[in-house]
């Protein structure tokens, strides 16, 4: 526990206190959750499945069939990838329990854990949880927000036994070169590495741009495994519904760890989810023409004081490069301290978020709006 990172917000959290005691209306654009409703259709069957009794009892920690049949249904039509229900995929009680949990299947004490930087936070916590010790990949503008893999020493390689990174990315919402998968996947064979890709954003897409599956790169499916969250894809962050899939033995060892950790998946959200998975894309697409909406009006405003952003293609967050003069945390707190708006400093995501902060477009249009009025109105970025 001693290892774990502080807190980072823990001082932002106190000042931000402070700001509402005295009156003010702080809005967020700290927070990567949408904030639009589930589907109406998979609330419903939710609901009807919460009324069977049938789905009352533990759940096989395999998922029900048809749920592994949905979602290897979901990655023939949505990315060409064959998968066998039986052995290639295993429900997640979200993402994020798959990216913990599967550092615990993987990797003995000692071992290196490759993550991007900035990454989600529980690549590296996850791995030094289980005393494995995360060695930071760097992603950069320069490098197209995509880890250097030619960078990664030999030592690194040879202790390495995990990898992990995510396209679209969060928190620099970067998309991938076409070919970025396919040598990461070579890279993992190659160096036997397991790769993990953490699929949150898959279906979070702008601009005509669709992202891929790692499982479509040749080799993927024995180089590794994909974490696909139901999250983000149909604003089902509270119902905690994911699945791995990809690489057999890995699934099976995350399996056998997991049959002595949880109990499965609420089979009534299982049955959601099979819902959501066969919803087609339509409920996506117009949740990112929401989110494209909003981020055009905030790329609009950040130009507007000076700025400049590339709007990106996928995800719902803006990586905004923090005025010279700033690091990300005194940049958030002149946000803060001028506009009443929170936004979260870069440096939270790793090392190499230093010098940016992220801010999250998962509010409704008229926050948003206000949130750049006031960003435009009051904030005086020393040139
Ligand atoms: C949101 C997110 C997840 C997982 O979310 P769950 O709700 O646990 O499925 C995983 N990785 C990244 C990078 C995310 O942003």
């Amino acid at each position: 526990m001693t290892q774990l990172p502080p807190y980072l917000f823990a001082e932002l959290e106190r000042k931000i206190e402070q700001k509402r005691a005295a009156g003010v209306d702080v809005i967020s654009l700290g927070i990567g959750d949408p904030d639009l409703p589930t589907p109406a259709a998979v609330v419903e069957e939710g609901q009807r499945q919460l009324a069977r009794p049938d789905t009352h009892q533990y759940p096989s920690n395999r998922g029900r069939p048809a749920f592994r049949q949905a979602v290897a249904d979901f990655y023939r039509r949505r990315f060409g990838v064959e998968v066998d229900p039986d052995t290639e995929v295993l429900p997640l009680l979200g993402g994020k329990e798959g990216v913990a949990h599967i550092c615990w299947a993987m990797l003995d004490p000692g071992d290196v854990c490759l993550a991007a930087d900035p990454g989600y936070p529980v690549y590296t916590s996850g791995s030094l949880l289980c005393g494995a010790e995360p060695v930071l990949m760097p992603l950069t503008a320069a490098h197209g927000f995509q880890p250097n893999l030619d960078a990664i020493t030999a030592p690194q390689r040879d202790r390495a036994n995990l990898l992990f990174c995510n396209y679209p990315n969060n928190p620099t919402g970067a998309v991938i070169d076409d070919d970025f998968f396919e040598r990461l996947a070579r890279f993992g064979l190659e160096h036997e590495i397991p790769i993990v890709h953490d699929n949150a954003y898959s279906e979070i897409t702008f601009d005509g741009y669709v992202a891929p599956s790692f499982l479509q790169a040749p080799g993927a499916k024995e180089a590794g495994i994909e974490m696909f969250s139901l999250s983000k894809a149909y604003n089902m962050t509270g119902w905690r519904t994911g699945a791995a899939v990809g690489n057999a033995a890995m699934i099976e060892a995350l399996w056998k760890l997991k049959t002595n950790i949880d109990s499965g998946m609420f089979e009534a959200v299982q049955m959601a989810s099979v819902r959501a998975l066969a919803e087609g894309s339509g409920v996506a697409r117009e949740m990112c023409e929401v989110y494209r909406r909003r981020r055009d009006l905030a790329v609009a405003a950040l130009r507007a004081v000076g700025i400049d952003v590339d709007p990106p293609r996928g995800t719902m967050y803006i990586w905004v490069p923090v005025p010279e003069g700033h690091s990300s945390v005194s940049f958030t707190e002149l946000v803060l301290e001028q506009a009443g708006v929170v936004v979260s400093p870069g440096s939270s995501y790793g090392p190499n978020g230093e010098g940016y902060v992220r801010i999250s477009l998962t509010l409704s249009d008229e926050r948003l709006r206000e949130a750049m009025q006031r960003i435009e109105q009051h904030l005086r970025v020393a040139a």
